[in-house]
């Protein structure tokens, strides 16, 4: 690969974060998205639920730490891992922590300990974000309910009676009275939280997650997101489903139940970690050049104009100071393109042979997947006749997404040059638009980092 169409890549994809974009679209649409509930495949859907919660538990947290997980299924089920870092000797003592910790589980609560020094900065952030949502919608949701028709309890907050009984034995209380229990116990809960391995840090957990549970299934959360509902100014929608996301997050650990059957069932499961020698790929440094108005210019094709340059400082007035920042970085190739790397080769012959190559290979991931994992993905399907799915993406630039280049050749796929080609054009395009459209919009509304 030559190097110039990565650092171009690299350059595009920066300006591209600086503007706050993120293809909303993606999300919805791409083909490397597997959606839940819409597709009659429980056999997928309940594997990638598996896979997510196990690279969710799987990743430290620390920043930059992604872990993705997919099953090989050729001989003995197997467990593949691939990160965004390198490998090392503690991911390998972290994973047979983690499947021991499994074998001997009564409830997802027995797992807590090992989150508790593995994990403990990816659940603090999810923790802190759920905090931060929650705070921030708190009153608008009160007062959002007050001119709300709840229905009966039991259909406004399926799968809650549990927690119910156990917070209120005497008598039920009204759903609106329940509803604000739940958002004022998510924000006390919350509050100042930090996983630790004691028991007052675990019992808080289990305290935020009752409440947290039981408010991302209310109906009221379905009904302020969809289109029926016209009151909150023009975010209020996105924010209410930022939360709903935030509280699946810091709920997703309980999930681990349907986990320690799998591995009751399979005791000794075996997993590796990605550890290929991938060659010809954009991975490493990164030098990019040193004034990002240049790459404004070929992109437009010409030079800015001034009411560009003005919207432009104003979309980004760090533009200058961040580019400077990030004109020296060090390039990955995200674990989930790992995965199919290191598993599609021996998969592929027996793949174009059989007849029902329809079969979908779901991979988990920590993280949502990203802009440019999408685009690789989509096209890797298309061309090769894969079905590599992931649950969710951001639809978000990265600038340290790594082109797989040459590590991508598959002896029988005469266009694999494409996979990559199709994401360079693809942010190329999406960076053209919108320097275009810039000038029509209000004000670039980022989204801030979320796991
Ligand atoms: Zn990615």
């Amino acid at each position: 690969m030559e190097s110039s169409s990565q650092t171009h890549l690299t350059e595009k994809l920066l300006l591209l974060q600086e503007l706050g974009y993120s293809d909303r679209y993606i999300p919805e649409e791409s083909p490397a998205i597997f959606r839940y509930r819409s597709v009659d495949d429980s056999d997928t859907d309940s594997d990638l639920r598996l896979l997510d919660v196990i690279a969710t538990c799987l990743t430290t947290g620390k920043p930059g730490d992604v872990v993705a997980a997919a099953f090989d299924k050729r001989e003995q089920i197997s467990l593949v891992l691939a990160k965004s870092g390198n490998i090392d000797a503690a991911d390998y003592a972290a994973t047979r922590a983690f499947l021991s910790a499994l074998r001997e589980a009564e409830s997802w609560i027995n797992l807590l300990p090992f989150l508790a020094t593995h994990s403990k900065q990816n659940v603090d952030k999810r923790v802190r974000n759920l905090h931060e949502s929650i705070t921030d919608l708190c009153d608008e949701l009160k007062l959002a309910s007050m001119s709300y028709q709840f229905p009966a309890i039991i259909n406004q907050f399926p799968h809650s009676s549990l927690y119910r009984k156990a917070k209120y034995p005497k008598e039920p209380p009204t759903p609106q009275r329940f509803l604000f229990d739940l958002i004022d116990n998510c924000v006390r809960r919350s509050t100042g939280f930090g996983m630790e391995d004691n028991a007052p840090s675990r019992s808080q957990y289990i305290e935020l997650f009752g409440a947290a549970d039981s408010l991302r299934r209310a109906a009221f959360l379905t009904y302020l997101t969809s289109k029926y509902y016209e009151g909150g100014d023009s975010m209020f929608k996105g924010r209410v489903e930022r939360l709903k996301r935030r509280l699946d997050k810091v709920c997703q650990y309980a999930r681990i139940e349907t986990l320690m059957r799998l591995v009751k069932r399979l005791p000794s499961v075996p997993f590796r970690w990605t550890e290929d020698h991938l060659v010809g790929t954009g991975e490493g440094s990164s030098e990019i050049r040193k004034d990002p108005m240049k790459v404004v210019e070929e992109v437009l094709g010409h030079s800015p104009s001034p009411q560009q340059t003005r919207m432009l400082s104003r979309h980004c007035p760090e533009l200058g100071r961040n580019w400077e920042q990030r004109r020296s970085m060090i390039l990955r190739i995200h674990p989930e393109i790992c995965i199919i790397l290191h598993l599609s080769r021996p998969l592929l012959s027996r793949f174009l042979s059989s007849q029902n190559n329809s079969k979908r290979l779901p991979i988990g991931c920590s993280k949502r997947s990203c802009l440019c994992c999408m685009l690789w993905i989509a096209t890797f399907n298309k061309i090769t006749g894969m079905s590599w799915v992931a649950s969710s993406s951001n639809g978000k630039p990265y600038d340290n997404w790594a082109l797989p280049g040459a590590a991508g050749e598959m002896k029988l796929i005469h266009d694999w040059n494409d996979f990559d080609k199709m994401v360079i054009r693809g942010v190329h395009r999406r960076l053209y638009n919108k320097l275009n459209t810039m000038a029509w919009e209000n004000s670039a509304s980022s989204d801030s980092e979320e796991t």
